[in-house]
């Protein structure tokens, strides 16, 4: 079986590690466990981790005070892993360290992957990076802030175990950390459910607001940054609509717009069944899994949201005959 130390090139002493842009519970918690495994198993590296500044909720890590926030001034890592990544473009905070790296490496679990690494490993079956990183790592060598970060990033991108990206193997993982001790229900409580009260006002407009489409096979909801000032909120606190959408009955396709800058949207998309959203979303330059998927897109939100429907509504006739 791999391990992880496979990945790793010989005489590397010194390594950065890097999530995604808008870092979620995964990119949080896989590049927290890897930084964490590798500074207990192989003392002689230096380490670095980076990450752009995630919602509060996932911030109550210790391991969060030797995050670096804001992007290094240029240096040349040995090493440079990417966790939950599925390309360049994609790379947070640290970005600017990728092309300055003696080796590059990725860890993902994305099936779009682009394979931008000098040594890419992705398991597009695996719920999640953690879940990736769980099943390389010694699990004797796992200590309890360890299991920490990986079991927030099983939760996050399992939606607590419940998408159909959970397997057998997935469980077992969630098993074993608990087995470890890890403080479950509190992770769960306080890093999943917990909502700001501007996060469930923002949930409540967004669901308000939706609407039906095709036959309704298609629900959609859109929200800019005006609607996002009025209450008191940024993007990143629109996290949970595209889940709750989702859950609407008789719905295929979730689709869920949101302002990140002014006239830039990020698409999030999400399917019940058959549709393939990491097919929809590569149309539009993004990517992500068979299920979950998303892009960042330039415009008005309504010529957007005329233009991906016209997408989904091919894409789903075709999958009629
Ligand atoms: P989200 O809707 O942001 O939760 O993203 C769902 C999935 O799609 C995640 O696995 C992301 O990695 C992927 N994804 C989201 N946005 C993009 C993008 N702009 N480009 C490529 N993949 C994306
Ligand atoms: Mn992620
Ligand atoms: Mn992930």
């Amino acid at each position: 079986m791999k391990t992880l130390n496979d990945l790793l090139p010989e005489g590397i002493r010194t390594v950065a590690i890097a999530g995604h842009v808008n870092p979620d519970g995964d990119c949080v918690g896989s590049t927290c466990a890897l930084y964490l495994y590798l500074k207990k198993t192989r003392p002689e590296l230096a380490l670095s981790l980076y990450l752009a500044r995630p919602t509060d909720d996932l911030m109550f890590m210790d391991v969060m005070k030797e995050v670096s926030f804001e992007e290094p001034a240029p240096w040349s890592p040995d090493l440079m892993i990417t966790c939950d990544t599925s390309s360049l473009d994609r790379i947070g905070c640290g970005a600017g360290l990728f092309e300055k790296a003696e080796r590059t490496l990725s860890i993902d679990h994305h099936v779009s992957n682009t394979r931008y690494a000098d040594e890419t490993w992705v398991e597009p079956d695996a719920s999640s990076c953690a879940e990736v990183l769980f099943y390389l790592f010694e699990e004797d060598k796992i200590d309890l802030p360890i299991a920490t970060a990986l079991y927030t990033g099983l939760i996050h991108d399992t939606g607590v175990f419940q998408y159909s990206n959970v397997t057998r193997r997935t469980m077992e993982a969630g098993a074993r950390l608990i087995g470890m001790g890890v403080p479950h229900t509190r992770i769960i409580e306080e890093s999943f459910n917990a909502a700001t009260f501007g996060q469930q006002r923002i949930l409540g407009w967004c669901l308000e607001n939706s609407r039906l489409y095709l036959d309704g096979r298609v629900v959609a909801s859109v929200c800019t940054q005006n609607d996002m000032a009025r209450f008191g909120v940024e993007a990143k606190d629109t996290g949970s609509v595209v889940a709750v959408l989702r859950q609407t009955t008789g719905v295929e396709l979730a689709l869920f717009l949101y302002e990140t800058e002014p006239g830039t949207f990020k698409l999030s998309l999400r399917s019940n069944s058959f549709l393939n959203v990491a097919e929809l979303a590569a149309r539009y330059g993004g990517g992500g899994h068979v299920k979950a998927a998303g892009a960042t897109l330039k415009g008005s939100a309504p010529a957007l949201l005329a233009e991906v429907l016209g997408t989904a509504a091919a894409m789903l006739e075709e999958s009629d005959v």
